[in-house]
């Protein structure tokens, strides 16, 4: 046996996995589910939910299965009646401090923490008592932050310092008061990437843009790469009734779901009505709409009096990283070949 390699037996299952790997991982390997709310795989682990509890044999007590190395020979159950009563009791006692939304709340049909209370059917809670209510709205432009329905799982905290790498928000307070929020409890005013409303589990971080739009299953997911620079992220466009009312992107893609606020939030000139259909020709001091001809021709004949006029370094030319390598190309060939000049550029040089 390779020495690397430690021997684990899950729900009966024997298998071999890397020195270093956790329980949770483990069990993902063999295609075992074992729920969580705080886990990410891109992300430190926090260890905060407790519902990846397993149980060890030969173990006391249960152990969250996400921070717990795996040591050759183990065996463990993922999900035995003792378990499933604490994860159940666990949901109950988030619930007990969280608002009744999800007849009205953005995040339904795509919430962890409603797919879990639906799993463990929780209807009345036991544990009915005082809940945190926060009255202050927070008037940031792009991320809508109902801390009511926060589970303090940490996510948000996490991606924003060890992925974005600017620490925008942070646990503040101790005990029942704990909150999520930006220092001195000030609306947000960061990068606006939109990474912590990706992570979120709830609905306590969604889109200001989103909101009634339509929940995820009125939506018709359609995959495509960003159309803002030449990085060429990953997006998928949320489309209802023919118009995009979300963006996303997907973990497994080349920029691992992880998005600019450009990318994630800047569709709305899709359906301006101030787009640009037809070309437009200035005349007078005013712009009228023009045909492709028309404008190229009138292109063409500007071009060629420069170029006999002041020579062909007199003009040069900037080309998009909205274009495609193919058009992107063809332009400075044209600039090189047909106009005679290398003065050409374009805006996303990295
Ligand atoms: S966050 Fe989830 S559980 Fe809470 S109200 Fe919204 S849908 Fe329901
Ligand atoms: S939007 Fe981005 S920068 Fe702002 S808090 Fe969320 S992760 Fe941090
Ligand atoms: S806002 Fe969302 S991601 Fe952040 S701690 Fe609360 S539930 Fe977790």
């Amino acid at each position: 046996m390779d020495s690397n390699m430690l021997k684990i037996t899950i729900n009966g299952v024997a298998s071999e996995v890397p020195n270093g790997t956790t329980i949770l991982e483990a069990a993902k390997l063999l295609d075992i589910h074992i729920p969580t709310l705080c886990h990410h795989p891109k992300l430190s682990v926090f260890g905060g939910c407790r519902l990846c509890i397993v149980e060890v044999k030969g173990g006391k007590r249960p152990v969250i299965s996400c921070a717990t190395p795996v040591a050759d020979g183990m065996e463990v159950k993922t999900s035995t009646p003792r378990i499933e009563e604490i994860r159940k009791t666990i949901i109950e006692l988030i619930l007990s401090d969280h608002p009744n939304d999800c007849m009205i709340c953005e995040k339904a049909g795509d919430c962890t923490l409603q797919e879990l209370a639906y799993f463990y059917g929780i209807r009345e809670n036991r544990f009915a008592g005082e809940r945190r209510t926060y009255d202050k709205k927070d008037n940031n432009p792009f991320i809508e932050r109902d801390m009511e329905k926060c589970i303090l799982c940490g996510k948000c905290v996490s991606i924003c310092d060890e992925i974005q790498g600017v620490g925008a928000i942070d646990f503040s307070y101790r005990g029942f008061n704990a909150k999520v929020c930006p220092p001195f409890e000030k609306d947000l005013n960061c990068e606006f990437c939109g990474q912590c409303v990706s992570v979120c589990p709830t609905g306590a971080l969604t889109g200001k843009m989103w909101s009634y739009k339509g929940r995820q299953k009125d939506v018709r997911e359609v995959d495509t790469i960003c159309p803002y620079c030449g990085c060429g992220c990953s997006l998928t466009l949320h489309v209802r009734q023919n118009k995009v009312i979300r963006v996303s992107s997907k973990e497994n893609t080349i920029n691992e779901g992880w998005l600019c606020p450009k990318g994630r939030f800047g569709y709305s000139f899709i359906d301006s009505p101030e787009r640009l259909k037809t070309p437009l020709i200035k005349e007078n001091g005013k712009f009228r709409e023009a045909t492709w001809d028309e404008a190229l021709d009138l292109i063409a004949s500007k071009l060629k009096k420069i170029r006999s006029k002041h020579g062909p370094d007199s003009i040069g030319g900037l080309s998009s990283a909205r274009c495609t390598n193919e058009e992107n190309y063809i332009f400075q060939k044209f600039i090189r070949a047909a106009i005679g000049t290398n003065n050409v550029d374009h805006c996303a040089r990295y």
